[in-house]
């Protein structure tokens, strides 16, 4: 088959990778699989990445090869913690991997050029039709797809611009715990989501609502005004140390959502397809379930001689994917929809907010607390003996 791929970020790059390796193990011509990446090598944006051990057992019994690479430099702790009024709850038993987005990418750039796969660095699609004659075009260009926008008549895209701003920083402070600070001062409420993700440095996510920006400022500050601002109000969790910047201005977060996965010889996967939110920290891990599912209805459709009905098989992707992306964009929506009405909540003591957050998506019952995080169940029936009498 002859494949572009417009966008090198984990969807796209994963998917070249598990269909060109397929391709050489069976024995047959290896496929024509082009990545087209508008960056240069090396640049990325933001700092770390957070993966649930659930997330990461897919890759795992899928490519264990890839695996390795990813885990190699990895950091695995098994504590949260939600920080709310100055106190700090710990929440047990939340294995996360984390990883640089960075070193992430650099695994799947040498698996891709171990099987052949070609990537072009600097080469930037806004239209498929540029591409010319080929079998398939997967646009992996992340949430604000040139593609999908070029057609969305066809793809029927619906973007929902959440309220509150986030801006993305690092820290050499080391979260061992992914911690979730609320501060509030007189401006409002401004959260920072962080964990450690490497010997030396912390992601360090930043966000407050609307009503908070404005009344701090922060909408008129430049990006050393911002940073200096958020260093200020996450002092005490900072102990000293800086905030640092990667192009970290403030933005609203997008979800997105398309009627139509595929149009023509075009399917979208990834960001371009259906984002998350970083609250729920599953982008990655859907983008490359996307890439998984892609591939394997490639791979039943596939004929020894390369020949593809690629309608079918996109049908086939569809089919596959959508109920499990469904229904984990739902509970980001959830998650989300939590972090923007904070207000009548933050009068809560800090064990019954850290319990209000556990149970946030409605996914997660009392009995399933308990079985999870004992401790913290036992601290909320202490607390409200009349609701378990
Ligand atoms: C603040 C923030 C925090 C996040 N935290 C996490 C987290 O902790 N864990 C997690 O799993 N996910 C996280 N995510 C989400 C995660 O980054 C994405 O869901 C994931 O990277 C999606 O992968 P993708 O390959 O679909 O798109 P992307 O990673 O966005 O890759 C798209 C690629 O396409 C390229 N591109 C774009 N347009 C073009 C074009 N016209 N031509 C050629 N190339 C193009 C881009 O340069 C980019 O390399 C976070 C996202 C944000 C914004």
């Amino acid at each position: 088959m002859q494949i572009h791929i417009v966008g090198g970020g984990p969807a796209g790059l994963f998917y070249a990778y598990l269909m060109q390796r397929e391709r050489i193990a069976a024995g047959h011509a290896p496929h024509d699989i082009r990545v087209h990446e508008r960056d240069a090598e090396g640049a990325t944006y933001g700092w770390g990445v957070v993966f649930s051990d659930v997330a990461l057992s897919f890759v795992r019994d899928l490519a264990p090869e890839l695996y390795d690479a990813m885990t190699a430099k990895q950091e695995v702790f098994d504590e949260m913690a939600v920080v709310h009024r100055g106190v700090t709850v710990t929440l047990a038993h939340n294995t996360f991997h984390r990883m640089a987005r960075i070193d992430l990418l650099k695994a799947l750039h040498a698996k891709c050029r171990e099987v052949g796969v070609a990537i072009e660095f600097g080469s930037r699609i806004d239209d498929a039709a540029a591409l010319g004659p080929c079998d398939l075009i997967v646009a992996a260009d992340g949430a604000r797809s040139a593609l999908r926008t070029r057609d969305a008549r066809h793809f029927q895209p619906t973007l929902d611009e959440r309220p509150n701003l986030l801006a993305w920083y690092g820290t050499t402070r080391l979260f061992d715990a992914l911690s979730l600070i609320f501060r509030q001062n007189d401006d409002g409420l401004v959260i920072a989501h962080t964990y450690r993700y490497s010997p030396t440095l912390s992601t360090f996510l930043v966000e407050c609502d609307p009503a908070t920006y404005a009344k701090s400022g922060l909408d008129r500050m430049s990006e050393a005004e911002s940073l200096a601002y958020c260093e200020r109000t996450f002092a005490d969790d900072l102990h000293g140390h800086r905030l640092l910047s990667n192009r970290s201005s403030w933005f609203r977060y997008t979800m997105v959502s398309n009627a139509h996965w595929y149009h023509d010889r075009v399917v979208l996967i990834g960001d371009a397809l259906r984002t998350g939110h970083p609250s729920v920290g599953s982008g990655t891990r859907l983008a490359m379930q996307d890439a998984i599912a892609l591939f394997e209805s490639c791979r039943t459709h596939l004929a020894d001689d390369g020949g593809c009905d690629v309608p079918s098989m996109l049908d086939a992707f569809v089919r596959l994917r959508r109920p499990g992306s469904e229904s984990l964009r739902q509970a980001a929506l959830r998650s989300t929809e939590w972090y923007e009405d904070l207000g009548p909540k933050l009068s809560l003591d800090p064990v019954s907010f850290a319990y209000d957050y556990v149970t946030r998506s409605g996914r997660v019952d009392h009995a399933q607390v308990r079985k999870r995080d004992p401790e913290l169940a036992a601290a909320y029936e202490r607390l409200h003996p009349d609701a378990f009498a």
